[in-house]
């Protein structure tokens, strides 16, 4: 074997790059197997923070900051605080994944990380070249995680939006926050034509993350998201407030078809991948989720190109983003008229595209006449390529 070959490379150490590593490494049957994962940080830093929603117990419990039974969702007239039950919100720091995951992974044998740019690849379907600036190495089986939206910006046959966002980790001076319930989406705020809402996930009466989000299709200034964070929390009372750190997140919305980069030998995996759920932007347990099944199909031997992720969910979330891409100011009654008139737990299992066929009609019906006139439009022009008016 070359010095710069091994069975498996991984493209960036972030999100999905880490756990396919450790994926890889916790199973005995790639025990010989040699994997080279590059990455050009050096991942030490707090970068982001995971949440998401998952069954009573999961693989990183004793590494959540929090975990919560309770949330609510608001809305101009709806207020809905609900139990999250079968499902537990938890929230994750990413410098403690990226820092149990090196330190478990990185030493271990036939491993080997890298730290380099990655400046190009070359796929040649049965072999991919990564070249670096530490070199050139080479495998049949490459994951690549590094995100390029210039193809998915530059076509116009799927809707782009974007989940973007601020966040603040406040501690405020007085007693603030309710810390068994979570604040999934709050869109009584001024929409400005837009989807926005604040989402707020309490750590203790004192201290929270607060967002302010928008699903939509143009950045904002810095400070606009940072000025609707300080109106909500004043709105609220909280005028006295030390800010402990900052985060900030621009993630696509969208059901570009990544996967056609695929070949033989190079795999994309996460965002890079389409692993983004389209309509919200949740990435973290479809990562998790790809990957157990990445894993299966790694045993079962195979081109890379033969790997799928799409289901019918997909064209849902199509449909969803035409329609909210085209009445982005009515956004917060999309979602409100499904929280209106579904129990969470279905939502969240529709989200986590876990729903039966009854269970999706349900949801589909749950909207207003109006907005189911909105999907069926959608509907014709995906299906029949016609133009239909859409407003
Ligand atoms: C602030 C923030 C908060 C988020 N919160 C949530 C959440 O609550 N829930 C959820 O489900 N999703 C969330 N997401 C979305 C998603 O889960 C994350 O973006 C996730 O990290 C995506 O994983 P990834 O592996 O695709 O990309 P990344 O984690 O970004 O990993 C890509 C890696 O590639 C490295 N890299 C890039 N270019 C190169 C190069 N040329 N050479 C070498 N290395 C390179 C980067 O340094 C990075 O480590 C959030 C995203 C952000 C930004």
């Amino acid at each position: 074997m070359k010095k710069n070959y091994f069975d498996f490379i991984i493209c960036g150490g972030g999100a999905s790059g880490l756990l396919l590593l450790k994926a890889l490494r916790e199973d005995s049957f790639f025990i010989n197997q040699s994997i080279l994962l590059i990455e050009k940080e050096k991942k030490n830093k707090n970068d982001r923070t995971w949440s998401y929603w998952e069954n009573l117990d999961g693989p990183f419990d004793s590494m959540v900051t929090k975990k919560w039974s309770e949330a609510q969702f608001c809305s101009k007239d709806f207020n809905f605080n609900f139990d999250l039950d079968p499902f537990q919100y938890k929230m994750l720091r990413s410098a403690v994944i990226y820092q149990n995951i090196l330190d478990k992974y990185i030493t271990a044998k036939n491993t080997t990380f890298l730290q380099a740019e990655v400046k190009d690849i070359v796929s040649n379907e049965n072999l991919t070249e990564i070249i670096t600036s530490e070199g050139k190495f080479q495998s049949k089986k490459v994951f690549n995680s590094l995100f390029d939206p210039k193809p998915m910006m530059n076509q116009k046959k799927y809707p782009v939006l974007k989940q973007h966002f601020v966040g603040w980790f406040i501690k405020t001076k007085n007693t603030s926050f309710d810390p068994h319930k979570v604040l999934f989406m709050d869109f009584d705020i001024p929409q400005l034509q837009e989807t926005r809402f604040l989402y707020l996930l309490p750590i203790d009466e004192n201290n929270a993350l607060v967002e302010y989000t928008l699903f939509s299709e143009n950045l904002l200034h810095f400070d606009d998201y940072e000025t609707g964070i300080i109106d909500y929390l004043n709105s609220k009372g909280i005028t006295e407030f030390e800010i402990k750190e900052k985060e900030q997140g621009n993630i696509p919305m969208t059901c570009f078809p990544f996967e056609k980069f695929n070949t033989k030998s190079l795999l994309y995996i996460g965002t890079a991948g389409g692993w983004t759920k389209a309509t919200t932007g949740f990435t973290f347990m479809n990562t998790r989720r790809n990957i157990e099944h990445l894993i299966q199909f790694l045993k079962r031997g195979g081109n890379l190109d033969n790997f799928r992720v799409r289901n019918r969910f997909r064209f849902y979330d199509l449909l969803f983003l035409d329609v909210l891409k085209q009445y982005n100011n009515h956004g917060s009654e999309l979602f409100t008229s499904m929280f209106k008139n579904n129990p969470p737990a279905r939502i969240f299992r529709f989200l986590d595209e876990k729903t039966n066929y009854i269970e999706d009609f349900k949801i589909l019906t749950s909207f207003s006449f109006t907005q189911i006139t909105w999907f069926l439009r959608a509907l014709f022009n995906r299906i029949f390529k016609i133009f239909v008016p859409l407003n």
